[in-house]
């Protein structure tokens, strides 16, 4: 009997080194004469590119929102393709309907299936696609490399900031990065960029530069 494929949820805030796993992952595979597929949606290089902070990139499958992962491996194994895992990045990104049809693939195909991505989005809400994911996986797995607040705690929670100010509403995707320069903005003048912070911090709406900024201000006056 072979092994039997599994669906696999690898999560971690935005600094927690998840698309270098997931080349990681794409190269133990292929190192062993697997066969895969990576996939990405909004990475942080562009379209179709599977990229890690460390500097390391792959070619992926841009995942757009009508994308039918049960209709393309069909397609690609009536072909002749041969087909033995996937990596999903950025899984956070994909619609619910994307996730179950993953499951399928994996239940149906025996196809494994590793996929990367955040938990929470900036408001502290579970992506829709996060959530389908922990409903569905065989086991969702918490990374180890743990990104840490400005405060030294463990970052549990992605901050976004437009102009230097943390905000708690908006879009749900916005691409931006966390220590890089910031997203070319949707919305012309708006410079939008992330931070993970501890979740007392993200209440607070207290990122590094505006603790920094408040450790700096004199003392205020007692009745001033
Ligand atoms: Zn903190």
């Amino acid at each position: 009997m072979p092994p039997v494929a599994e669906l696999i949820f690898r999560t971690g805030t935005m600094d927690a080194g998840k698309s270098t796993l997931a080349l990681q992952t794409n190269h133990n595979h292929a190192a062993r004469g697997r066969s895969g597929r990576l996939f990405t949606s909004h990475d942080r290089a562009g379209q179709a590119r599977v990229s890690s902070r460390l500097g390391l990139t792959a070619l992926a499958q841009e995942v757009e929102p009508g994308f039918d992962f049960w209709r393309y491996t069909v397609d690609a194994l009536t072909q002749g393709a041969r087909i033995d895992y996937f990596i999903c990045d950025e899984a956070q990104f994909y619609t619910t309907e994307q996730i179950d049809q993953l499951a399928k693939v994996v239940d149906e195909l025996q196809i494994d299936v590793f996929c990367f991505g955040i938990l929470t989005d900036f408001r502290t809400r579970l992506f829709p696609g996060s959530a389908r994911l922990v409903e569905l996986a065989d086991r969702t797995e918490v990374l180890q490399v743990e990104a840490l607040c400005w405060c030294g705690k463990r970052a549990t929670h992605n901050a976004r900031t437009e102009n230097g100010v943390m905000v708690t509403e908006g879009e749900v995707i916005v691409v931006g990065d966390v220590d890089s320069e910031p997203a070319a903005p949707a919305d012309a003048d708006v410079e939008v960029a992330y931070e993970v912070l501890c979740r007392q911090h993200h209440r607070r709406r207290m990122t590094a530069a505006r603790a920094r900024a408040v450790s700096l201000s004199p003392e205020p006056l007692p009745f001033a």
